[in-house]
């Protein structure tokens, strides 16, 4: 980034007092725990901050990456020339009746809580996500047969400068996907609609859901959940059946617990993991005539590695 850019930025953010940070790395603000250093990261935690965040940057013409929890996503090695917006200081959330508004950087396990202290029930998946409010819209998150699908009411974006508000429907939420994930709206907040129930009950299935988490789970190492999925295939019992269990590229592996994860297991990089992904996807697409959507997001990749669906051999 061009000095005068970065004093721009700098001078900019201080006077509207949005932290910025000139020594962040995305192994410090991913699941993953992997990734190079960051040029700037700033830390906004009003929406009115993150909204004239991301008008500066527009203006400035400075690529940047919004990052909630950074648990979708895997930055490459290299660093990164740009700016990382997190937005996990933008943790407000309203609760009323049967809807919940709650700004994009909220956690989903303290959303959950909260949820379930009002006996509010169909958000018990949010405890079992690693994640922000915005990032798991973004990739429409969900498990055991929920999702944000399903109690989305609404979305405030900032795009192309503007605020406004989507209905549920224009979000196109899809299997781990939505509207989102292909343009470069930012979340602001959502509201949820929530069914009515009890602490006890509500309380109960977070519990099993998590038990269940944790039996099948390796959440003792670092990863970003599964990395590839397909709509209608379970990707995870194939990868299993091909021996991958226990892959291993330096110190990233295929989980022995789980075949849908790729765990750091010893000081991976990112290009291990990558490598892995990799792996998969073309063993999938081999035996199977699979083609896997790859489920976290590449950043900082060179174009060709971008490309998870390259056709070369290794
Ligand atoms: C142990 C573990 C278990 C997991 N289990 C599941 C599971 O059961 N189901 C599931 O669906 N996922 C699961 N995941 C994956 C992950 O937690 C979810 O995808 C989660 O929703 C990502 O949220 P995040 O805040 O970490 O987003 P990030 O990883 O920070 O970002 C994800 C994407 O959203 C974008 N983004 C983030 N915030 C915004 C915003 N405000 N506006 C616009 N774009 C934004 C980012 O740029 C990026 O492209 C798991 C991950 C781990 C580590």
């Amino acid at each position: 980034m061009e000095q005068v850019v970065l004093d721009k930025l700098i001078a900019e953010t201080k006077r509207y007092k949005v932290d910025l940070r000139l020594d962040a790395s995305f192994d410090k603000l991913t699941t993953f725990g992997t990734g190079g250093k960051i040029a700037v990261a700033l830390f906004p935690d009003t929406e009115r901050k993150l909204v004239k965040t991301i008008r500066l940057i527009d203006r400035l013409g400075v690529k940047y990456v919004l990052l909630g929890r950074g648990s979708n996503v895997l930055a490459s090695d290299d660093p990164f020339d740009g700016v990382a917006v997190v937005t996990t200081k933008l943790n407000r959330f309203v609760i009323r009746r049967k809807t919940a508004v709650a700004q994009c950087g909220v956690s989903t396990v303290a959303l959950a809580s909260a949820l379930a202290m009002q006996g509010l029930g169909g958000g018990e998946f949010l405890a079992c996500l690693p994640a922000t409010v915005g990032g798991a819209t973004v990739g429409n998150a969900g498990c055991f047969g929920q999702d944000v699908k399903g109690i989305a009411r609404s979305v405030t974006v900032l795009k192309n400068g503007q605020v406004r508000r989507l209905k549920a429907v224009d979000c196109r939420f899809a299997k781990r996907d939505s509207v989102f994930k292909h343009s470069d709206m930012t979340v602001l907040s959502v509201k949820f609609a929530l069914q009515p129930s009890t602490e006890e009950a509500v309380r109960k299935r977070i519990a099993e859901m998590r038990a269940q988490k944790a039996a099948s789970q390796p959440l003792e190492y670092r990863s970003a959940g599964c990395v590839l999925f397909h709509d209608s295939v379970a990707l995870s019992r194939l990868i299993d059946e091909m021996g991958f269990k226990g892959y291993r590229v330096g110190g990233a592996e295929v989980s022995t617990k789980h075949a849908g994860f790729v765990v750091n297991i010893d000081k991976s990089t990112s290009l291990d993991i990558y490598l892995i992904i990799r792996r998969l996807r073309r063993a999938l697409l081999d035996r199977y005539g699979i083609t896997a959507k790859t489920e976290v997001r590449l950043i900082n990749f060179k174009e060709e590695k971008n490309d998870l669906f390259a056709e070369r051999k290794e």
